[in-house]
């Protein structure tokens, strides 16, 4: 059975790398009929961030990808946060040291710093604990054994580290990226066990990989340097077997391609990069997220699919559904993904335009309330119809449309200046008294042909008078198709309108 994880640290607000792992993994899950897993990566006290772990479950549930088995839904594999896995990992770290792939170091923090400073001062470029180094370092494979159990039995501290072979070829297969080489001398001996007794991302991820039965490992490409070291590690435990595949997704980039999108990319350029409104709990710093912007939960996830992956055809609107019949790794690219809010935006106008008008309607009611407005049932799928192309946000809606619920008491001055005229007094005093007597059905094309008669009449072109009737009834020069406003205002209302402008 095919199973994967998202394997967040709750470090802060989830950023659009991370849902988008998320919805990846969920899609490939679904695909293959297999589970979707979460789990918590705390091992990381320092960074451990408060609200962080319901931001994520929030997001997952806003987007309607939420795991199977999860801290707040477990299954047989837990506990689903590493902290209260703790007490598991250690045994494994012994384990490995016994095998002969692990070790004890005693160094102290001013011993590493030294160590570095003598590397950098011999102009190494990476300054490593690995094969080299290690044999000067204070460790269990350099001190005499009788001083490592004196140094373990008197409680000094020490952290376990793993024993990166010399020379040999390191390889795994990712399944976006194909064979992946790396010689073991370019790896350091990484911590596994740190002093505090919990483990490092490396090792509990590793152990709850594997205890959690996980088939494949979906996870942004900033992991991919680590990806040797966990083939190692499987190796080492004996788990080769059983080991995951790898597939590591490329990188989002920034707006102009030119570097890797950043958290802080989105407020210095105007557009989200988290899902939810998130404030830091230290600094109080605010990020604006993609829900509370106005984008639909639908549109947000068909524009995350495309950041990275595509059908191979020219479709582009899909369901969560449709996302999982169509999606495959193979179709997911190896070169990054510009991140483009103009296609995010397309989505969400594309998806408020198939929404039904009930649902829409609830927007616009709800923000004309907010607004002190009640607007009048019989007109308010007109109006929505009216106005739903027009917009990209929902509360768009009830902004486009207020002008037909409430009479403008002004009137845009700089369109008056240009456009106001005597034809257009003339044309629109016709039109109100043409109005008055008018007992047909009023509809869009009964108002123009009546508009258009007025005009004639009056001799006088109606092009050149059309924004000023524009004006005169919206209070604005620019809108939506306005034979249709007219029809949903009623001839009486218009003709109302009219005389107000000219009084
Ligand atoms: N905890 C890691 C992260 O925050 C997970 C990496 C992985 O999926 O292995 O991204």
């Amino acid at each position: 059975e095919v199973r994967v994880r998202f394997a967040p640290s709750p470090t802060g607000a989830l950023h659009i790398g991370g849902i988008r792992t998320a919805l990846y993994n969920y899609l490939f899950a679904k695909k293959m009929g297999g589970k979707f897993l979460l789990r918590i990566e705390d091992t990381d006290q320092t960074r451990f961030v408060p609200g962080a772990e319901d931001y994520i479950k929030e997001s997952l549930e806003w987007l309607g990808i939420s795991p199977v088995e999860s801290p707040w839904n477990p299954g047989d594999c837990g506990p689903y946060r590493q902290s209260e896995r703790k007490p598991m990992y250690m045994q494994y770290a012994l384990d490995l040291v016994e095998k002969g792939h692990a070790y004890y170091a005693f160094d102290t923090t001013e011993e590493l710093e030294a160590m570095r400073e003598r590397l950098t001062a011999a102009r190494v470029v990476q300054p490593q604990y690995n094969s080299i180094t290690r044999t000067q370092m204070k460790n269990s494979l350099t001190l005499p054994p009788e001083e490592v159990k004196a140094r373990l039995e008197s409680g000094d501290p020490y952290v376990i580290r793993v024993k990166i072979p010399r020379n040999e070829e390191v390889r795994l297969n990712d399944m976006i990226r194909g064979w992946v080489l790396v010689h073991s001398s370019t790896l350091d001996d990484k911590v596994l066990m740190k002093s505090d007794g919990m483990p490092t991302y490396h090792l509990a991820n590793i152990v709850d990989d594997h205890l959690m039965n996980i088939t494949h490992v979906i996870r942004g490409e900033e992991w991919l340097p680590s990806a040797p070291l966990h083939v190692l590690l499987y190796k080492f435990f004996g788990w080769e077997a059983t080991m995951p595949q790898f597939a590591h997704l490329p990188l989002l980039l920034k707006p102009d391609g030119n570097g890797k999108l950043s958290k802080r990319d989105g407020d210095k350029l105007g557009f989200p990069v988290f899902p939810l409104n998130w404030t830091d709990p230290f600094t109080e710093e605010k990020s604006s997220g993609f829900r509370e912007q106005g984008y639909l939960p639908d549109a947000f996830l068909n524009f995350l699919a495309f950041l990275g992956w595509n059908p191979g055809d020219a479709r582009e609107l899909f369901t969560l559904e449709e996302l999982v019949e169509a999606f495959s790794v193979e179709r997911i690219g190896k070169a990054g993904t510009k991140f483009d809010i103009a296609k995010a935006k397309w989505f969400n106008e594309q998806y408020l335009k198939i929404k039904p008008t009930s649902e829409l309607a609830a927007f616009l009611i709800a923000d004309a309330k907010k607004d002190g407005v009640d607007v009048p049932s019989d007109r308010i799928d007109s109006i929505v119809n009216l106005v739903k192309d027009r917009v990209t946000f929902p509360a768009e809606l009830w902004k486009e449309s207020r002008f037909i619920v409430v009479a403008p008491d002004s009137f845009d001055e700089e369109i008056a200046s240009k456009k106001w005229n005597g034809d257009a007094v003339k044309v629109l005093s016709a039109y109100a008294v043409a109005l008055d007597s008018y007992s047909v059905e009023f509809d869009a094309v009964s108002a123009k042909s009546l508009l258009e008669s007025t005009a004639e009449t009056e001799g006088i072109k109606l092009g050149k008078v059309m924004q000023a009737v524009r004006l005169a009834v919206t209070g604005s020069g620019a809108g939506p198709d306005l034979m249709v406003v007219f029809a949903i205002l009623g001839p009486i209302e218009v003709a109302k309108r009219i005389r107000f402008a000219l009084s």
